[in-house]
C-alpha cells in the first residue's frame, strides 16, 4: 500500500522537504530511512503528530552528520547506540540505526546489535506502534506493517507482537493502557490474558522507567481515564498498595486542569496521586519511583499541609497570617491541597495565597530605605518585614503610605 500522498499532506511543507532531504542524502549513502512508530499510526488515525522518528538501515549517524552539514540542523549524536538527533529552529529529528534486541533477562535493558527494518519493527510494544513507511525514493510512501497494524488499528486493537512481550518489558503493561484509553481501543484477546497474568512482572522494573511511563501517561488529556484503568486491573497496587485510580482522583485531576495557572500539571497529579497516602507509604512509594528530589518535595509537603489546614479553617485570618503559614510549602504542593480540599475557608485562603499574597512586594527597597537614613543590617531586615507584613494586610498601599510607616518605625516621622 502507498501512502506518499497521505504522507505530504500530512507533513507540513517545511517538514515534508526535510524528510525528502533526508532520504536523498540517504540513497547518496546506499541507506534506506523508514518513518516509525506513534507518527505513522497517527497519520492513519488521523491524528496530529510531529515527533518524526526515522529508522535507518545502515548508520544513522552518519547520514544525520551529512545532513547536518549540508543544512543549519545543530546535530546530537550518540555513536554507541547508533542514534542521532538533528535540531531544527522549531522542529527536531530522531533518527535510529535499525536494530536487534534481546533481553538477557525478564525487565533488563535489552542487548542491543545492528538489524533489519523488520528486526527494529518487532522489538515494539504494540502492532499499531509497529509500523513504517519508507522515505527512500524507490518506494516513497510504501507501508511496511509485517504485523498487520493496520488492521488492527481498523479493528481498535491493542495487540503484543509475542507472548513474551510483558514478560520481557512490563513497562509495556503501562503504555498498552494508555493507548486504550486514549483512542477508545480494546485489548485483543490473548493480550489481554498475558497482561493480567505478567502484572507481577513490573516488579522487576526500574523506579526510573516506571516513573518514566507514569509522566507519559501525565501528558494525556485526560490521565485520570488511565490511572482509573491501572486500578482496575491491579497494576497500581502493584506499584504501591496505597495508590488508588477511584472517582475522586478522577474528579480532583479533572478540577486540577481547570485551576488557575496551574504548575507543571504532572506535578500537580503526582502530588494529588498520593493525597490519601500514610506518611509510611509516601516514603515506599518515593524510593521506589527514584522520585527527583523537587518532586519529593512537593509530594510531602502536600501531605504536610494537609495536616495543617485546620489552621486555615479561621474565616477571618488577616492576610499575612496566611501567608507566613504558607510560604514554606512547594506551590504545587499548594495546589493540590486546593484541588483536594473540600472545606472552604482554607480553600479561600490557599486560593489567595496563590492568586495574591505570593506576588506582593513592597515598593520600597533596601537602598530607598539607606536614603531615608537607615543602615543597612537587621534594622532594615525588620523594617522591610514590618513594610511587607503592612502591604500584606492592606494596612499599606502606595509608596507614600510605605515611606510614612518606616520613618515612624524609625522615630523620625
Ligand atoms: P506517543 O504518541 O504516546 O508519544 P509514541 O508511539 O510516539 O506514542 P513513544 O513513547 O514516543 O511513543 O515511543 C516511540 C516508539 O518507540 C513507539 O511507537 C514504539 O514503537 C517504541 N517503543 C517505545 N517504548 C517501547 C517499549 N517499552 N517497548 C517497545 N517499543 C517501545
Ligand atoms: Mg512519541
Amino acid at each position: 500500500m502507498n501512502l506518499s500522498r497521505q504522507l505530504d499532506q500530512y507533513l507540513s511543507g517545511p517538514l515534508c522537504e526535510l524528510a525528502k532531504d533526508v532520504s536523498g542524502q540517504a540513497a547518496k549513502l546506499q541507506q534506506r530511512v523508514y518513518l516509525v512508530g506513534g507518527v505513522v499510526r497517527d497519520l492513519l488515525l488521523g491524528y496530529p503528530n510531529f515527533d518524526l522518528d526515522l529508522v535507518v538501515e545502515g548508520d544513522a549517524v552518519k547520514l544525520a552528520q551529512q545532513v547536518a552539514e549540508t543544512s543549519q540542523a545543530k546535530l546530537l549524536a550518540h555513536h554507541r547506540f547508533g542514534t542521532a538527533k538533528l535540531r531544527y529552529e522549531n522542529l527536531t529529528l530522531d533518527l535510529a540505526t535499525a536494530r536487534k534486541e534481546t533481553y538477557a533477562r525478564p525487565g533488563a535493558l535489552p542487548a542491543v546489535t545492528p538489524g533489519t527494518l523488520k528486526d527494529d519493527l518487532i522489538r515494539r510494544d504494540f502492532s499499531i506502534n509497529a509500523m513504517a513507511i519508507s522515505l527512500t525514493a524507490d518506494d516513497y510512501g510504501e507501508l511496511v506493517d509485517p504485523y498487520q497494524g493496520k488492521s488492527d488499528l481498523e479493528r481498535r486493537l491493542i495487540r503484543i507482537l509475542h507472548p513474551g512481550s510483558f514478560t520481557d518489558d512490563a513497562t509495556r503493561i503501562l503504555r498498552g493502557v494508555c493507548y486504550e484509553q486514549r483512542f477508545g481501543f480494546e485489548f485483543e484477546t490473548q493480550t489481554a490474558r498475558l497482561l493480567k497474568r505478567d502484572i507481577p512482572m513490573l516488579d522487576m522494573i526500574s523506579g526510573d522507567r516506571i516513573r518514566h511511563e507514569l509522566e507519559h501517561i501525565f501528558e494525556e488529556n485526560r490521565p485520570e481515564l488511565v490511572i482509573e484503568r491501572l486500578g482496575d486491573l491491579g497494576v497500581l497496587h502493584r506499584i504501591n498498595p496505597s495508590l488508588k485510580g477511584d472517582g475522586w482522583i478522577a474528579d480532583k485531576f479533572d478540577e486540577a486542569r481547570r485551576l488557575n495557572k496551574p504548575s507543571q500539571l504532572p506535578s500537580l497529579y503526582f502530588c494529588l496521586l498520593v493525597y490519601s497516602f500514610s506518611g509510611k507509604a509516601i516514603e515506599q512509594f518515593l524510593a521506589r519511583l527514584n522520585m527527583p528530589a523537587k518532586l519529593s518535595r512537593a509530594m510531602r509537603d502536600t501531605l504536610r499541609l494537609k495536616t495543617k489546614l485546620q489552621l486555615l479553617n479561621e474565616p477571618s485570618l488577616k492576610p499575612s497570617v496566611v501567608y507566613y503559614l504558607l510560604r514554606e510549602y512547594e506551590h504545587v504542593a499548594i495546589q493540590a491541597n486546593t484541588v483536594a480540599t473540600k472545606s472552604s475557608t482554607p480553600h479561600r485562603h490557599l486560593q489567595l495565597f496563590l492568586a495574591k499574597l505570593r506576588y506582593v512586594r513592597t515598593s520600597l527597597d533596601g537602598e530607598e530605605l539607606k536614603k531615608l537614613g537607615f543602615s543597612a543590617g537587621p534594622e532594615m531586615g525588620k523594617v522591610l518585614q514590618v513594610l511587607h507584613k503592612a502591604k500584606l494586610d492592606g494596612e499599606v498601599r502606595t509608596r507614600a503610605d510605605e515611606k510614612k510607616l518606616a520613618l515612624s518605625l524609625s522615630g523620625r516621622s
